[in-house]
C-alpha cells in the first residue's frame, strides 16, 4: 500500500478537493479528516446521478433547482458546440449585439409576463439581482426621485451571494460578520403561515404578511422605497407557497406607494410550477423580473432580467448611459444553449405536462405518503416543487430542538438510499427535472418515505 494518490480514482479527487478546493456553502472543518471527503459526481443521465464509485442516485432537486430538461442533453451540447465554432464569444457592451441574445430576448419577451418586453443578461442569479438594485435605482433617477433607493425583500429570502444579492435576501448566516445588510436593504416577515402564522387562518396570515411591507413602505417613507422583491414561492428559504390572496395584496401594495415589484423567478421560472412563469400562477404584473438556473437547464451559466415597458420608456426618454453590465452578458454560447432549451422545453410539453401530469403526481404522492406520519407537520408545493416539514408536535406545529438538525438527519438518509433530498432547517425540499416520469417521482417519495420513517426511528417517535 501507498499514500500516494493513483490518477483518476475517488481517493486522489478526494484529495486534490481537500488540498486545493474550497466548495461554496461547507464548513471546511468537515473536510479536516483523512476519512472525510466531498462526494465526487462524474456524470449523470435523466434524472440519475452517478458518483465516482459508480453509485447511482436519483436527483430530487434537478442539481440546484436548475437541470429543468434532465442530463445528457445532446442537443444542449450540439447548440453550444456549433455556436462556439462559429463565434464563442463577443461583448454586448457600446451598443453591440450577437444573434444569440438578440433571439433569446424575442423569445423571451414572448414568454414573460405581458409588459415585460425587453432584456438584461448576467451569468448567475445573483448577478441578476445585483443589476435589479442598479437598474431600479437608475430608473428612480430618471423618474427625478432620486431619494427612492431603499429596497423591501423577506426573511429567509434567496436572491444570491454577492454583497448586494445577500442584501436582498434574509438569510442570518449570510449576512451576520459579513457587513451585511448594505444600508437600504429591508426585511419583513415572509408569508410562512406554518411558522408564523399563530392562530390566523392560512389566508388571514397572508393578508397580515403583506401589510407588513406596506407598515415597512410606511416607515422609510413611500418616497424612499424604490422596489419591493420576492420569489413567488420562495425556494431555498423552504418551498414556502404563500397563502392565496397574498401577491394580489402584495401588488394593491406596490401600485398604492410606487414601488417596483421586482419577481425573482430564478427558481420558479421555465415551467418548475406548470407554468412558464409562477408570476402567471399568483397573477403578479412585476416590473422586473430575474431568470436564470431553468433558463439553460444548468448547462452552461446564464441569468436574464425582464425588463418593464414603464422602465425602458424611461431610459428610453431621458437618455444617460446605463453604467452597468458584465464581461459575459449575453454570452453568445450560454444564448444559444438556452435557445435550444426553450424548444425542448417547448416541443416535449413540459410545462403543461408539469401542471396537468407530473405536478399533480408529484403532490398527490407526497400527500398520500406523509399526511398522516407522525413526523410530518405539513406537505406542501404545487408542480413539481415540493417540501415535506418534519415537526416535534403537528397539532402545535412545534419544531425539533436546534432546527436544523432533524432535516440533517433525514439528508444523511436520503444520501445513503441513492436519492438527493435536500434539507432545508427541518423541511426536505424536492425540485425534481421536470422530465421525471410518474413512475420515477412514485419510485422517489417511496424512498423518502423510507428514509423519514428511518429518522422518525432515531427519533424514537415510530
Ligand atoms: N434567486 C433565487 C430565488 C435563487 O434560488 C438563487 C440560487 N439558488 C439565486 C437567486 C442566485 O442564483 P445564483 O446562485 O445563480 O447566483
Amino acid at each position: 500500500m501507498t499514500d500516494t494518490p493513483v490518477r483518476n480514482t475517488t481517493a486522489r479527487w478526494r484529495d486534490l478537493d481537500r488540498r486545493h478546493h474550497l466548495s461554496p456553502f461547507t464548513d471546511y472543518r468537515d473536510l479536516k479528516g483523512a476519512e472525510a471527503g466531498s462526494r465526487i459526481i462524474t456524470r449523470a443521465e435523466g434524472i440519475q446521478l452517478f458518483d465516482s464509485e459508480g453509485e447511482a442516485f436519483l436527483d430530487g432537486m434537478a442539481g440546484l433547482w436548475c437541470v429543468n430538461v434532465g442530463y445528457g442533453r445532446k442537443e444542449l451540447a450540439e447548440a453550444a458546440y456549433r455556436q462556439m465554432l462559429e463565434l464563442p464569444y463577443y461583448n454586448t457592451f457600446f451598443k453591440t449585439a450577437t444573434p444569440p441574445p438578440v433571439e433569446l430576448s424575442e423569445r423571451l419577451a414572448a414568454l414573460m409576463p405581458e409588459k415585460l418586453n425587453r432584456v438584461f443578461y448576467g451569468s448567475s442569479g445573483s448577478e441578476s439581482n445585483d443589476t435589479v438594485v442598479r437598474l431600479a435605482r437608475h430608473f428612480w433617477k430618471l423618474e427625478g426621485q432620486p431619494e427612492k433607493q431603499h429596497f423591501i425583500s423577506r426573511t429567509y429570502a434567496y436572491h444570491g451571494s454577492t454583497m448586494a444579492s445577500a442584501s436582498l435576501g434574509g438569510m442570518t448566516p449570510m449576512q451576520e460578520g459579513f457587513g451585511l445588510p448594505l444600508p437600504g436593504f429591508h426585511h419583513v416577515v415572509p408569508p410562512y403561515w406554518y411558522d408564523f402564522g399563530g392562530d390566523l387562518s392560512p389566508e388571514e396570515f397572508g393578508q397580515k404578511a403583506a401589510r407588513a411591507i406596506e407598515e415597512k413602505i410606511l416607515e422609510i417613507g413611500p418616497e424612499n422605497v424604490a422596489a419591493f422583491i420576492g420569489e413567488p414561492i420562495m425556494g431555498a428559504g423552504g418551498v414556502i407557497v404563500p397563502p392565496p390572496g397574498y401577491w394580489e395584496e402584495v401588488q394593491r401594495i406596490c401600485r398604492q406607494y410606487d414601488v417596483l415589484l421586482v419577481a425573482d423567478e430564478v427558481i420558479c421560472g421555465f415551467g418548475r410550477t406548470g407554468h412558464w412563469f409562477a408570476s402567471e400562477l399568483f397573477g403578479i404584473e412585476p416590473d422586473l423580473m430575474t431568470m436564470a438556473k431553468g433558463i439553460t437547464s444548468g448547462y452552461l451559466p446564464l441569468s436574464a432580467v425582464g425588463v418593464s415597458d414603464r422602465i425602458v420608456e424611461a431610459l428610453l426618454r431621458e437618455g444617460g448611459e446605463f453604467a452597468h453590465g458584465y464581461t459575459y452578458s449575453g454570452h453568445p454560447a450560454a444564448c444559444a444553449v438556452a435557445l435550444a432549451n426553450l424548444d425542448i422545453i417547448e416541443k416535449e410539453g413540459l410545462v403543461e405536462r408539469t401542471r396537468n401530469e407530473t405536478g399533480p403526481h408529484l403532490q398527490q404522492a407526497l400527500h398520500a405518503a406523509f399526511d398522516d406520519h407522525p413526523l410530518v407537520g405539513e406537505v406542501r408545493g404545487t408542480g413539481l416543487i415540493a417540501a415535506v416539514e418534519l415537526v416535534k408536535d403537528k397539532a402545535s406545529r412545534t419544531h425539533w430542538e436546534k432546527l436544523g438538525r432533524v432535516g440533517g438527519i433525514c439528508r444523511d438518509h436520503c444520501f445513503a438510499n441513492r436519492v438527493v433530498i435536500r434539507a432545508v432547517r427541518d423541511a426536505m425540499v424536492l425540485s425534481p427535472p421536470l422530465v421525471i416520469t410518474p413512475a420515477e417521482i412514485d419510485e422517489m417519495v417511496v424512498r423518502l418515505k423510507h428514509c423519514i420513517d428511518a429518522t422518525a426511528r432515531d427519533l424514537g417517535v415510530l
